[in-house]
């Protein structure tokens, strides 16, 4: 089944909007085995979509589209619709009525143009609209399904499962695509490459085929794993196969397999041992903590933070002795070995961690270039001490320094 996607709507040819229905629509309709082609965007311009439609009906089995069918000028899709399949545009009056009665429930008296939302493209079906007034409709013209759909996601997405589960499921038999993602950090992405790609580059000729994409994103890689079966056990079957043989080759890098964030795979390592966790941050200004805390039920193991910025704060907050940041230098492991301990002491934690370093552009030296990170992790008083180089912007180095603690506190637990 080939798909293209077109999301209607002026506002997304702005720097200020973004079409995220066709990602919604990507994933279900890759779940049925839908191959979608092309994704376009197009203003409320009656003839624009016209043309993008017209060259769609060529190839395209299915074109779901999003937006533009509500009650103003502006909204052109039924209008378009009607033009490339060349019929006229019919008043149903039961939608008339159904949007009369939407009206006299809320004490609206419904006005004139909201009849437009009850023009039906001859020989369209119409598909109900539980959460919105807009209804959606299905017209089919030779080999291709067309499917108009509103333009807000949360009245958009109920309608497109609707769809799915009664008009486009049945005939796809149970076949699609499943997914996997393996999630890598601490690694570089040419390394991780260099060592799955034998790997994975055997599946795609396997009876379940599977296509792997790689995808470094900032401060982790992840590995797509994509299955076309002609059911769901078929594909479980050559996905865990699949995963099986990566975590094998790239070991303890791998950190998620079942979609959890760092963040989340850390926090399930301390709640199943019981262990409560207190940060001290100085270049990473609490950022640590706070994604720690992006986690619901995070109290369960998330103690306290500091923020220790100032070496004043290193030491009154964390109780870091001064000579130590007199000896070493504020950016050093001695450092943060001490505010990870400290933490610990102070918040009557069984883990700590510290972390200090030069998020820049300035403040680096030849010996501390920009970037240099000491992280300490503290359990139990044993310290396991990093000290790592990164790259980029102020932003990306302080994300880049919070996974990098993340990552150590990970490893620490495991092998404990
Ligand atoms: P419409 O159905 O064209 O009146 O769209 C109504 C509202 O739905 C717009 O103002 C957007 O906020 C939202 N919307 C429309 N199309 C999309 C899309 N492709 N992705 C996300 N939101 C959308
Ligand atoms: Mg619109």
């Amino acid at each position: 089944m080939l798909v293209c996607i077109v999301a209607v709507g002026s506002e997304m040819l702005t720097p200020f909007r973004l079409d995220t229905n066709s990602l919604v629509i990507t994933e279900r309709v890759n779940a049925i085995g839908g191959d979608v082609r092309l994704k376009a965007v197009v203003g409320d311009d009656v003839q624009e979509l016209v043309r993008v439609l017209t060259a769609a009906a060529e190839w395209a089995d299915l074109v779901v589209m999003t937006g533009g069918l509500g009650p103003t000028e502006d909204d052109i899709t039924r209008d378009a619709v009607a033009r490339i399949m060349n019929v006229p545009l019919d008043v149903d009056p039961r939608i008339v009525d159904a949007l009369g009665e939407r009206f006299a429930r809320r004490g609206l008296t419904m006005t004139e143009n909201n009849r437009r939302q009850a023009l039906v493209p001859r020989g369209a079906t119409v598909l109900d609209n539980p959460n919105g007034t807009a209804p959606g409709l299905w017209i089919e013209r030779g080999r291709t399904a067309f499917v108009l759909l509103p333009g807000p996601p949360r009245e958009m997405t109920p309608m497109l499962d609707a769809v799915i589960r009664d008009r486009l499921a049945p005939s796809a038999g149970g076949a699609g695509l499943f997914r996997r993602v393996l999630k890598i950090t601490g690694r570089p992405e040419s390394e991780v490459d260099a060592v799955a790609q034998p790997v994975y580059s055997k599946w795609t000729a396997q009876e379940v085929p599977i296509v792997t994409t790689i995808l470094a994103v900032l401060g982790q890689i992840e590995l797509h794993l994509t299955a076309s079966a002609n059911a769901r056990e078929a594909a479980d079957r050559a996905l865990d196969g699949a995963v099986a043989e990566l975590q094998t080759v790239l070991g303890s890098s791998v950190y998620s397999v079942d979609g959890r964030p760092l963040e989340a795979v850390v926090g399930d390592l301390l709640r199943a041992r019981h262990l409560t966790i207190a940060v001290a941050e100085s270049c990473t200004g609490g950022l640590l903590t706070s994604r720690l805390t992006d986690v619901s039920g995070s109290s369960d193991y998330v103690e306290r933070g500091y923020v220790c910025y100032s070496n004043r704060s290193k030491m009154e907050l964390v109780g870091v002795p001064e000579s130590t940041i007199r000896e070493h230098g504020a950016v050093s492991e001695a450092v943060a070995t001490a505010m990870a301990e400290g933490a610990a002491g102070r918040a009557g934690t069984r883990v700590g961690i510290g972390i200090t370093g030069i998020a820049g552009p300035g403040g680096g030296t030849p010996e501390k270039p920009v970037g240099t990170v000491a992280i300490a992790v503290v359990v139990d008083g044993r310290a396991t001490i990093r000290t790592v180089r990164l790259f980029g912007g102020r932003e990306m180095i302080k994300f880049q320094a919070a996974q990098a603690a993340m990552n150590l506190l990970r490893l620490t637990l495991a092998s404990a």
